[in-house]
């Protein structure tokens, strides 16, 4: 059963006015080579794809795509310049070159966040407001350890691990590019870094900061492609670290891969959030924490709350507020600072919920969107509510990436706790109550990795982040992050 919202409960008599942010600004390339060894080149294959603006479907940039032949020549520039340069550098100075960076993506935040929003189709507010000052903060936090290292782990000695390879996903393209780089770097390590086939741009431009950022050349090297790049990056012989932030399907596929070989590998994957509103929850506060858990963004996060556990008391006006609240949400134009909800990534990211919001209704689910226009061209997703769902259906089960929440209800605490734990994933969840003593009595029980209380989606570099079971293992952020790059 589908319910949309009745028009009359939508009040369309007036609308905020446009107010697009300026893309005239920024500077892109009409065709990106492969950074290697501090230049851009041509790819050996000569073959390059198109990367999109998925708003309205328009050619943003030709991207070249990396084979194995480029992969082997981007280990060898790492390699080298670990033997010669990064290594050997005083690690006060490594860190200076850390800080540049951090430096250098503050000043030139304007442009990567429109970049980051013509890209992926995230809202400008949070390409802004999140992304990109997150991205210079990672730097920042991770440049302050690099001549630090032996007083993070006392009584141990800390090195490199020599060259990473990391691969990562489309839905924080520059954030997890920094979350990737910057410890690497600190603690000594050159890098090959992939971006996801849909948002390479922003690692490209970061790539041209990197090259006037003088960094010696071979520390970190920027290759495009898809899935058989990424493969190939797997499969090379010289490299000691995988990093991989993805599904968890290629997350065992790479796990098969590394089984065996010397590489150290993280893995950061899948989630299927719960977020827990107590009958004693400040309930709007929790309102819009339930919106920006999932629908800001577009749903494309892994730790989005997208199963949201409200106690039987509280859920009839839980649930009447969210759907009030969803109507005022503004889908649109990435570029315009009133959007709530931008375009989804890909056309078969949208196949994809799509997909699901039919399997949902098919489960017998009840299915709730606001009812107003979507843009013409472009790859759009309505807020999508579900109620009357179970615990066997497969959206409350499997991750879907997109801004759809699945609601059930509970009685107790230990009720909540088993159904939220009834799942193959572990990242994050969310806990909303007045009460101290039962978030910390449900922190403890609750298997993720992080879990907010009042608050949801805040992220710091200073506070590790990793999943439990299928969400993956290792953490990022903070000193744990550090841990990942170093044999201790
Ligand atoms: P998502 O579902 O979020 O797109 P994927 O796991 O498919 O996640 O993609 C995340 C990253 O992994 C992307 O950079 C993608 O190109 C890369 N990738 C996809 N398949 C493979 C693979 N078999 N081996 C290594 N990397 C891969």
């Amino acid at each position: 059963m589908t319910e949309h919202s009745s028009p009359l409960t939508f009040d369309t008599s007036w609308q905020y006015a446009p107010a697009p942010e300026s893309a005239d600004h920024i500077s892109l390339k009409s065709r990106y080579g492969l950074f290697i060894d501090g230049k851009f080149r041509k790819p050996r294959s000569g073959k390059y794809f198109d990367t999109i603006n998925p708003a309205n479907e328009e050619k943003l940039a030709e991207v070249a795509e990396a084979d194995a032949a480029d992969v082997e020549a981007a280990v060898k520039a790492a390699r080298r310049a670990y033997d010669k340069y990064w290594s050997k550098l005083k690690p006060a100075e490594r860190g200076k070159y850390v800080y540049r960076i951090a430096r250098m993506i503050q000043e030139k935040a304007r442009e990567f966040a429109v970049i980051e929003s013509l890209d992926g189709g995230k809202p400008i507010r949070e390409s802004k407001s999140v992304d990109i000052p997150l991205a210079a903060a990672h730097f920042f936090y991770y440049a302050g350890w690099a001549d630090k290292l032996a007083y993070a782990f006392p009584g141990r000695d800390p090195r490199p691990l020599g060259v990473a390879g990391q691969i990562i996903p489309w839905n924080f393209p520059l954030l997890m590019a920094a979350w990737k780089l910057a410890p690497a770097l600190a603690c000594g390590n050159t890098v090959l870094l992939k971006p996801a086939e849909t948002t390479p741009l922003t690692a490209l431009k970061l790539a041209e900061l990197i090259q006037e950022a003088d960094l010696p050349p071979g520390v970190v090297n920027i290759l495009t492609g898809a899935g058989e790049t990424g493969a190939a990056i797997v499969r090379q012989p010289g490299i000691d670290k995988i990093a991989f932030t993805g599904s968890t399907e290629v997350g065992k596929i790479i796990q098969k891969a590394v089984a065996g070989t010397h590489k150290k590998l993280t893995l950061e994957l899948g989630g299927k959030a719960a977020n827990i509103v107590l009958e004693d929850a400040p309930i709007d506060q929790a309102v819009e924490g339930i919106v920006n858990g999932i629908y800001f963004n577009q749903g494309h996060v892994c730790c989005a709350g997208s199963r949201l556990f409200v106690q039987e008391g509280v859920a009839g006006e839980v649930i009447q507020k969210l759907k009030t609240r969803m109507q005022t949400l503004i889908v649109g134009d990435p570029l315009d600072k009133n959007t709530d909800i931008g375009a989804i990534n890909s056309r078969t990211q949208l196949e994809t919920i799509e997909s699901y919001l039919k399997i949902g209704q098919e489960e017998g689910a009840s299915m709730y969107q606001p009812a107003y226009p979507l843009p013409e061209k472009g790859y759009w997703c309505r807020p999508t509510l579900f109620t009357d769902t179970a615990q066997s259906h497969r959206i409350t089960q499997e991750e879907i990436f997109g801004p759809v929440l699945a609601v059930q209800t509970f009685r107790t605490l230990e009720e909540v706790v088993a159904k939220a734990n009834n799942t193959p994933y572990g990242l994050s969840a969310g806990v909303w109550t007045d009460k101290g003593a039962k978030i910390f009595g449900l922190t403890q029980q609750l298997r993720a990795g992080v879990i907010w209380a009042n608050t949801y989606n805040k992220f710091d570099p200073t506070a590790p982040f990793g999943g439990y079971k299928e969400s993956g293992f290792g953490r990022e952020g903070g000193l744990h992050g550090l841990e990942a790059y170093l044999q201790l």
